[in-house]
Parts: structure tokens; sequence; C-alpha cells
């Protein structure tokens, strides 16, 4: 029996589809990881586009994996390399893509794979152990649904849901091909060493991610209002100047603001509470921004001073997003020390122009606008030149 067993498990067919496994299971955390991050920036639609996304990857790689063993048997798929090569994608999906539409893959596959059987004149006598199998099964995916985290952070749990999951699919794939059932013990033996080695990575590669999200907030986002800092603002604007001289006609504005006479908070309340009016605006810039567009990036630029950039918005369009913002904050003022602060914000606003050489031709005309509304007497905005009132 052992060697019938590193026979079947120990060649080179086997190490193929084991690297295949491996392979696929990197391209879909990878997959997951990018769409799951954008998606959290999105709508609710495209959240669900996303996970529709994963279900589809789960049954390509499945379907992929069909399709190779097919190649290297000849035409026979009726392999436990095979099997295991697919339980293993079926189960790491589950784990690694927290969504529905997976779960309900998972559950299908089953009913898919004895369809299949009995459509290929397979099976049909061991209904009863198909369906309890099945059912037994299901409970498991729910389970490992529900408590993910705990599941994964339990050795024993782990290692028992693991046998469940792959003892009950040995036995649906009895039911249509009815075998030695001492084999299932070679199988769950491989399938067991096959998830634990997986899990060993994932838990390393969600690590990594996790320490190189932290590196990347402490690069590119500031510490005390949480929005963009000025390394980010330099990065994007190197960006956002290429994009305009290949595509001059899409306006890009830049929208400048500084709070007025921000040192008397300071002076008067103390510095943590200048520092709590400065959270305050930014934040309350940052969800009414983000609230009305996807084209405007918020980045504060030093002190109490903050610049919007506008992709695909006219001056004017900006001028009244961020008048309207600015109304809203007048609304929602700073509460610090039982009372409630005021804050005014005056504003420079200009569009890159054919005509700006440098990108600081286009900055200094914004700062020079911005300090037009300052000199003529704060709580203003100018925009391309034309100073109005804020109320
Ligand atoms: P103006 O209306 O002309 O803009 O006057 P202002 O008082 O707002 O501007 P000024 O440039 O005279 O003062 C800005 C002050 O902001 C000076 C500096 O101590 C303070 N400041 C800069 N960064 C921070 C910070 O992170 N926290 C706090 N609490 N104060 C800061
Ligand atoms: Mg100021
Ligand atoms: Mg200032």
């Amino acid at each position: 029996m052992l060697t019938n067993f590193l026979n079947d498990f120990f060649n080179i067919k086997a190490a193929i589809i084991a690297l295949i496994t491996v392979g696929l299971i990197t391209v879909m955390t990878a997959m997951t990881y990018y769409l799951e991050r954008r998606a959290l920036k999105r709508s609710r639609h495209f959240g669900t586009l996303v996970h529709l996304l994963e279900a589809v990857a789960v049954v390509g790689s499945v379907i992929l994996l069909r399709q190779t063993f097919w190649v290297l048997n000849s035409g026979d798929i009726v392999s436990w390399g095979y099997a295991i090569a697919q339980l293993t994608v079926l189960l790491f999906s589950l784990y690694l893509m927290r969504n529905l539409a997976v779960e309900v893959v998972n559950v299908i596959m089953p009913i898919a794979f004895y369809a299949q059987g009995m459509y290929m004149g397979h099976g049909g006598q061991y209904v009863a152990v198909f369906i309890s199998m099945t059912l037994l099964l299901t409970g498991a995916i729910i389970y490992i649904s529900r408590h993910r985290t705990d599941v994964m952070d339990t050795e024993w749990k782990y290692l028992l849901l693991q046998l469940v999951y792959g003892g009950t699919w040995s036995f649906i794939i009895w039911s249509v091909h009815p075998f030695n059932l001492i084999y299932t013990i070679n199988v769950l033996v491989v399938f067991v060493f096959y998830m634990w080695i997986i899990r060993f990575f994932v838990k390393r590669l969600t690590n990594l991610i996790d320490r190189l999200d932290s590196l990347d907030q402490a690069i590119n986002y500031d510490e005390l209002t949480g929005v963009r800092n000025r390394a980010n603002f330099d990065s994007t604007t190197v960006g956002v100047f290429g994009v305009y001289q290949k595509h001059p006609s899409i306006p890009i504005t830049m929208v400048m603001f500084d709070i007025d006479h921000f040192k008397t908070f300071n002076d008067q309340y103390g510095h943590l509470t200048g520092d709590a009016v400065l959270k305050h605006v930014a934040q309350h810039f940052k969800q009414e921004l983000f609230k009305q567009t996807a084209r405007g990036q918020l980045f504060r630029y030093g002190g109490e001073e903050f610049v919007i950039i506008f992709r695909g918005v006219s001056a004017t369009d900006a001028q009244r997003i961020v008048t309207g913002i600015r109304d809203t904050l007048q609304q929602n003022p700073v509460e610090a020390n039982g009372q409630a602060l005021a804050v005014n914000v005056s504003f420079g606003i200009s569009e890159l122009r054919l005509a700006d050489d440098y990108f600081d031709a286009w900055f200094k005309r914004v700062d020079h606008y911005l300090y037009q509304s300052k000199k003529a007497g704060r709580n203003r905005c100018t925009v391309e030149g034309v100073t109005v009132a804020l109320s």
C-alpha cells in the first residue's frame, strides 16, 4: 500500500499539479487583496461585482486544474492528485475570499460533481451517502464562513474542519466512483499536509501585507489629521501634470485653503485645541468631499494649509463644491472646552493651463489667489483672480 501511495502522490505529474495549485493560490491571493482594497474606496455595487469576480476566479481555477489533468493523464481525470488539488483551491477560497458567492460555489461543487457523474453513467446507487455527506459538508462550509478568524487561529479546529471537509468530499467522490475506502486515509494525509503549508504561507503573507499597509500609511498620510501629506502631494502632482500634457482638454483644478487666524486658537485655547481644530477641518473636508465626488484628493500641505486636486473638474465646479463644504463646516463648528468654535477659511482656486510650463507656475498662481483672499479681509474665495466674500 505504501508503494502505491508513493507512486500515486510523488511522481512528476503530481509535482506539476502541486506547482500549478500553488501558482493558482498565489494569483487568487494577489487578486483578492487588490480587488478588495479597490472595493473599499468604491460603491457597494462595485463590492458585489468584486465578490462575483472572485467566485468566477474560483470556478475558473477548478476548470483550469481539470483541463491540466485531462492533458497530463491523456483524457482520464479520475485521479487523486487532481481531486486534492481541487479541494485545496476550494477550501482555500473559503478562507481567503470572505463572501457569499464563493460559499455558494463551494456548496454547489459536490452537486455539480454528482450530476456530472450521473450524466456520464456512474453512480446513482449511493444517493443516501451523497446526500448525507453533502449536508455535512455544507454544515462545515457554513461553520467556516461564520468563524474564519477563529478557525485560522485555532490549530485543532482548523485540522478538524479540514478532516471533515476532505472526508465528506472523499465519500461524495466514492458515491460516484466507488474505490477502496482505505485509500481515503492517504488522501486525507496529503490534503492536510497541503493545507497546512498553505496556512503557513497565508498567515505570513497577510502579516507582510499588513506591515506594508502601515508603512504606506506612515509615508503618505499625515499623522495628526489623517489626510494625505506633503510628500504624497508632491508625487501626485507629478502624475497630474503629465496627464494634463497628454489630455489638455480635461480640466484639472487646484484649490488651496488656509484657516483664518488659526494662531488665535493656539494662543487663546492652547496647542491641543489648535490640533483639534485642524483635525476637525481636515476630516470634515475629507468626508464631505468623498460624499460629493471621487475626483478630488485632499492633502495637508503644511501647518493649517490644505490643497485639493480635482481631476476632470473645472474651476467653477470646484468652487461650487468647496464653498458648499465650507458652508456645512459653519454648521458643524469644533467643540472644544465645552464651547463651539467657529472656523473660517480662505480659498485660492485655479485651473491648470497650457501656458503653465512648470508645476510651480500653477502652484504660485493658486497661492497668490489665496493671498488675495486673505488680503481682501479673509473668509473669501478667489477664483482665477476674482475675489468673492463668503457669508
Ligand atoms: P491667517 O489668517 O493669515 O492665515 O493667520 P493664521 O494665524 O492662520 O496664520 P499664521 O501663519 O500666522 O499662523 C499659523 C500658525 O499655525 C502658526 C503655527 O504655530 C500653527 N501651526 C502649524 N502647524 C500646527 C499644528 O500642527 N498644530 C497646531 N496646534 N498649530 C500649528
Ligand atoms: Mg491661516
Ligand atoms: Mg498659513
